[in-house]
């Protein structure tokens, strides 16, 4: 069943985010590298995505091109010497699917599931953000996915990810003093 957003909002404000705390952001070990994807210095946030999290998304993405594809995405955010960064982990899917994905991340049984999930699989992680599919019709924010961002993400650490499966573009947005910006860059992390 589909909430409102206002209904919704309610929900997720019981718990509001805690403060964040400090800690490095990952860096290239043995078995981990850590490599820059178009410009993250540009960034307001810096953003380091494990290619799991990613792929995960591509995957569901392109899973049923047909229809928009949804879901949140768990990790990390912390600060670092004045600047926020943030570890995407993992792409969890919104599983009822009941069409337009903006709509369906936003319902209440969606928020359940991915707080179960969170809690039996990933209980160190918060929910960093969310993503969704735009198949061929490219990467940005509609008024509608703006105002639902807005909405239930206001923080600067959280993410919105916008995965087209058919031209195989994605893209990350998030808050910056109050604009909605597109990450010029992130880094990716690959482990062997
Ligand atoms: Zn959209």
């Amino acid at each position: 069943m589909t909430r409102t957003p206002e209904e919704t909002e309610v929900h997720i404000r019981e718990s509001p985010p805690e403060p964040l705390s400090p800690g490095p952001p990952p860096e290239s070990g043995p078995g981990v590298r850590v490599e820059p994807r178009g410009d993250p210095r540009r960034a307001h946030l810096a953003l380091y995505a494990e290619e799991t999290a990613l792929q995960g998304a591509r995957d569901h993405a392109a899973h049923d091109t047909t229809a928009e594809q949804g879901g949140v995405l768990a990790g990390e955010a912390r600060v670092h010497q004045g600047r926020i960064h943030v570890r995407l982990v993992e792409a969890l899917p919104a599983k009822h699917t009941v069409g337009e994905a903006a709509r369906v991340i936003f319902t209440e049984d969606t928020w359940r599931e991915a707080s179960r999930e969170m809690e039996t699989r990933h209980p160190t992680l918060r929910i960093v953000g969310w993503y969704h599919s735009h198949p061929r019709y490219g990467i940005f924010l509609s008024e509608r996915d703006q105002f639902l961002h807005r909405h239930f993400f206001p923080e600067a650490w959280h993410l919105a990810l916008v995965v087209d499966p058919l031209r195989q573009e994605e893209g990350f947005f998030h808050t910056h003093r109050g604009r909605i910006e597109r990450l010029p860059g992130y880094h990716l992390i690959t482990r062997r």
